[in-house]
């Protein structure tokens, strides 16, 4: 039995594996990185619950906004 020329050439194997992926960090810098939106297209109105794309504040963060509706309300 020769167990332990198994485990070392195991050990090897596992090492040179490693080292392997740590050669193997250039996938993300192709990728282009977008800038994050600040403001979202549409958000969630804090008054009517209403997720709309016609706010006239919207807050990027929490996505929270005052649709146009609520800001000026139906005058007869
Ligand atoms: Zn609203």
């Amino acid at each position: 039995m020769e167990r332990k020329d198994e485990i070392a050439e195991l050990d090897a194997r596992s090492k040179e594996l490693e080292s392997r992926n740590r050669e193997q960090p250039r996938y993300s810098s192709q990728e282009p990185t977008r800038p994050a939106p600040v403001v979202p297209r549409e958000g969630t109105c804090i008054h009517c619950g209403k997720k709309t794309a016609s706010y006239w504040y919207c807050d990027g963060a929490t996505g929270e906004c005052e649709c146009k509706e609520c800001k000026t309300p139906e005058k007869i």
